[in-house]
Order: structure tokens, then C-alpha cells, then sequence
């Protein structure tokens, strides 16, 4: 690592061809502990020239490199030994996590966990890609090859910084592709932390690279570059059509996971306390900061009043705090520019609908990005902040009038990640299930994700599948092959 650990304001390089290098503008960037507003990490900046050499390595580690030659088997031991190291680092790693995004410290702890837990997964999953033999009608053997897509260009959001580095890297590895990463400049710390164990544990130098800096720049220049064989980008609808857009001119594979306006949907016959309890887990874990956040929660007419009166006084139990301490269970927002962003739809959504709880900045904390956890209600679908993602502790709760009407309104926005309904009736949660245009619905939950599950959106929530077997499919490539069986000449001309 490139500086000793007393200084409080850590250096962090960018690691390209298993070195630690410095932006060749020598430029480096702040990171902050939203909970206290302070600088705790100076970040190497990587240029456009630092990201070509970044792909260049990377195009060179999968091109010529042994890591074509390391057999799956031995792929696999790599990544379960390296999801060991997370494990056995995991209090550091949750540590760094909760300062660096304002999470509380025990979703971190389940946060590093899963980013180990994703890697197990695909560890076991290297030697179980298989082929296929297709019966061609012809005397020959077909059969088709699964091959790794290439380098990978790989660019992550803030709120789940080292579990979103995981989904990528892990699946991208066990198919046997090269990386690069970018971390979001937001929160960069922890994918850093893991950068070099990856070669501790045997991937060979080059194969992964983590680079920093702006979006704008730094990511622009990894979508665009013809070195690049595939992107894989998680963030927001309107980042993922610029880099649908920048990636067409070298037509590269994209898979994108952007976000959401998820319904999370009430019936009255459904569990009324695991009911009050599932729209604030659904909508304020994270502080919001969730793509698949359930913040459109619609409420069946006939339990409508009395379920947002239960939702406001459990809500004003929350325990708002700094992330470090254990009871804290909502910390501050990302940043300053997400305080800004949550406090302008907080403004819009007083003029759009009537406010239950909350509504603006805690007083109780002098500093840090701190929002009211915030309940809507009588809000019109149509309405803004119904439509748009806030990305931060803040519900829309919607009256519908029957199973149709809330089909209707829980399809009718542009997005469709996620969705949830709460019933008993079992007919119709499978009714329900089968109307929505959604990627993720949870029957009786909200928002537990497993590595075994597939996971992605409908519509405008993106494209591709992350987790689960499809996870890696994403990262192969499809090889067919025919191998003539028989002697003769063609015999045409
Ligand atoms: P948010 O608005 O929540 O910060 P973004 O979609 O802007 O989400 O950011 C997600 C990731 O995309 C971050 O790593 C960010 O640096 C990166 N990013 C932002 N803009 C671009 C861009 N034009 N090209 C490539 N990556 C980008």
C-alpha cells in the first residue's frame, strides 16, 4: 500500500499490472466520512492515459498471460482463497466500509460478508461451465465452447461499495476474463483494501486492475475504449444511456442494473405487523440508498389510514446515528451532493403530497448528511416523486382499490426492478406475481438478495442479469464449432 497507516488522511493509488501506481497528472481526489464531513482518504485520480495503460495491461494479462492457461479448477481455488482473506479481514473491511458510506456498522458486517459469499459462489461455479453437442443433421461433430468475453470494463455505484465490485469481479474471474475496475469516486476505500490480495491468493499480475476517478472521465474513457471487450455498469438510468451510447461505437457487450421505483404492494388480508414492518425495511435499509428500494408502497384502500398511521409511529423509532455504533440502525447519505439531491425531491414532495413523518435534515446532529427518514402519502402516481428514483430514505405511500388497480399502478412507471406483495391469499400473490413487469418479486418481503438468485431489471431498470448462473453467462462467450466427419471432397464445384 502506498503510504504508512499513521497518517489520519490515507494515500490510495490506483493498482494496474499488480503495482501501485499514481495518476499521470499526479492528481489525487478526496474521500469523505459523510457522518462527520471530513477528508479520510486522498484517492490517485487515473487519466484517460491511465486508463488506456490500465486496459492495455489488462488486454495483455487475458491475451497473452498465463492466466488463458490456469485451468478452471485451479480459477476456482483462487477465488475461494481469496473470499477466505475477505472473511478473515472482514471487521477491518466493515469498518472502512461504514465510515467511508455512512451505512451502519452492521450492515457492513452483512455487506463484506456477502461480497465473501459471492465469491464463494463463483469459485464453485469456474469448472461448471459446460458446453453443449448440437445435433446437427450432418456426418460431424458439433459442439459449442464456452469462452471468457474478453476484458472487462467494470464500473460500480457507492451503496454497496464491495459487494457491487463482487458481483463483478467474481463472476468475471471465474469465467476468466481480465478487469478493470472502477469504484465509484464517492467510495473507492475498501475495493482498494482488497486490490493486491488478489495476487496474494494467485491471479496473476494484470488480471485485475482497480482504477479511480470521476465518472465523466475516468469512466467515459473505460466505456469508450476499443480495448474493452464488455461493460458491466451499475448505477443510474441516465449513466447507463450515456454508456449504451459511448459503448455502440465499438459495440461492446453492456449489461447495466440501473434503477428503480420499486412497489412494494399491501393487500388487506395480509399480515398486518410483518406488513408495517416490511414498508420501512423496504424503503429506509440503506438510508433508501438502494436500487431496488421499495419506495412506491401501495396500500389497499381498506387498511389505508390506519397502515400509514402504523408506519409513521414505527418510523419515528428509527435510530438515526453515527454508523459506527451498533444501534444506529439509518446513518447519513453518501455525500453532500446526495444530501442536496434527497433535499430537493424532500422540497418537491411537500408540494406533491402530504407529509406523515419527517421531511428534512435531523436537528439533532451538527454535522453529517443526515436525512429524516420521510413517509409521503395521498401521492399521486403520477406525481414525481413517484416517478423518479431518490436514492435516499424517502416513500411514496399510493391508496390503489383492489388487485387490478394495484397491478396497474405498480406497472405504470419506467422502471422495473423490483417489486413486493403482501397477501395471504395465496391466489392472488401468484396473480400478482405473474402481472408485474418486474426482474425481482418478493411474496411477504422485502429486499433479501441471495447470490444463488438472479438478479436485474424490466424495462428501464436495464439490461443482463448479475448473481446466480446467469451471473457468469454474462461473461462468456459462445464458441460453435463443427468438426467434419466425413472424408470426401465437398463436391460442389
Ligand atoms: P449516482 O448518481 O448514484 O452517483 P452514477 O450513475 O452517477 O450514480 O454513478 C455510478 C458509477 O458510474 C460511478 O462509478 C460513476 O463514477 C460512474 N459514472 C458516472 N458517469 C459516468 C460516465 N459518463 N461514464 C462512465 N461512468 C460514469
Amino acid at each position: 500500500m502506498s503510504s504508512g497507516t499513521k497518517a489520519v488522511v490515507r494515500t490510495y493509488q490506483n493498482y494496474v499490472g499488480g503495482k501501485w501506481v499514481d495518476g499521470s497528472a499526479g492528481e489525487t481526489f478526496p474521500v469523505y466520512d459523510p457522518s462527520t464531513e471530513e477528508v479520510i482518504a486522498q484517492v490517485a485520480s487515473a487519466t484517460a492515459a491511465d486508463v488506456d495503460s490500465a486496459v492495455k495491461t489488462a488486454r495483455a494479462a487475458f491475451d497473452s498471460g498465463p492466466w488463458a492457461t490456469t485451468t478452471a479448477q485451479e480459477r476456482g481455488r483462487i477465488l475461494y482463497k481469496f473470499a477466505e482473506k475477505i472473511r478473515q479481514n472482514a471487521a477491518h473491511l466493515a469498518e472502512i466500509e461504514c465510515r467511508n458510506s455512512g451505512k451502519p456498522i452492521v450492515e457492513a458486517e452483512y455487506d463484506i460478508a456477502d461480497a465473501a459469499t459471492c465469491f464463494e459462489y463463483y469459485a464453485g461455479m469456474a469448472n461448471k461451465v459446460l458446453g453443449h453437442v448440437n445435433p446437427v443433421p450432418a456426418n460431424a461433430l458439433s459442439f459449442t465452447m464456452r469462452e471468457p468475453v474478453g476484458v472487462a470494463g467494470q464500473i460500480v455505484p457507492w451503496n454497496y461499495p464491495l459487494v457491487m465490485a463482487s458481483w463483478k469481479l467474481a463472476p468475471a474471474l471465474a469465467a476468466g476474463c481480465a478487469c478493470v475496475l472502477k469504484p465509484a469516486e464517492q467510495t473507492p476505500l475498501t475495493a482498494m483494501e482488497v486490490a493486491s490480495w488478489f495476487e496474494e491468493c494467485g491471479v496473476p499480475p494484470g488480471v485485475v486492475n482497480i482504477i479511480n476517478g470521476p465518472g465523466e472521465t475516468t469512466g467515459a474513457a473505460l466505456v469508450a475504449h476499443p480495448g474493452v471487450d464488455k461493460i458491466a455498469f451499475t448505477g443510474s438510468a441516465a449513466v447507463g444511456k450515456i454508456i449504451v451510447k459511448s459503448a455502440a461505437d465499438t459495440l461492446k457487450r453492456v449489461t447495466l442494473e440501473l434503477g428503480g421505483k420499486s412497489p412494494n404492494i399491501f393487500f388487506a388480508d395480509a399480515d398486518w405487523e410483518a406488513s408495517v414492518d416490511g414498508a420501512l425495511f423496504g424503503v429506509f435499509i440503506n438510508q433508501g440508498e438502494v436500487c431496488s428500494a421499495g419506495s412506491r408502497i401501495l396500500v389497499e384502500k381498506k387498511i389505508y389510514s390506519k397502515f400509514v398511521e402504523a408506519m409513521t409511529e414505527k418510523a419515528k423509532r428509527i435510530k438515526l446515528g453515527p454508523p459506527l455504533e451498533r444501534e444506529t440502525k439509518m446513518g447519513p447519505l453518501v455525500s453532500k451532493e446526495q444530501h442536496d439531491r434527497v433535499s430537493s425531491y424532500l422540497a418537491l414532495g411537500k408540494k406533491e403530497a402530504k407529509v406523515a413523518i419527517g421531511g428534512g435534515r435531523p436537528t439533532a446532529f451538527g454535522k453529517g448528511y443526515y436525512v429524516e427518514p420521510t413517509i409521503f402519502y395521498d401521492v399521486d402516481n403520477n406525481a414525481r416523486i413517484s416517478r423518479e428514483e431518490i436514492f435516499g430514505p424517502v416513500a411514496s405511500v399510493i391508496p390503489f382499490d383492489g388487485e387490478p388497480d394495484a397491478i396497474r399502478i405498480a406497472n405504470d412507471s419506467p422502471y422495473g426492478l423490483a417489486a413486493a406483495v403482501w397477501t395471504r391469499d395465496i391466489y392472488k400473490a401468484f396473480r400478482v406475481v405473474k402481472s408485474l413487469r418486474a426482474g425481482i418479486i418478493w411474496v411477504n418481503h422485502m429486499q433479501p438478495t441471495y447470490v444463488e438468485a438472479p438478479w436485474g431489471g424490466y424495462k428501464q431498470s436495464g439490461f443482463g442479469r448479475e448473481l446466480g448462473p446467469s451471473g457468469i453467462e454474462e461473461y462468456l462467450e459462445t464458441k460453435q464449432v463443427f468438426v467434419n466427419l466425413d472424408e470426401a471432397p465437398i463436391g460442389w464445384y
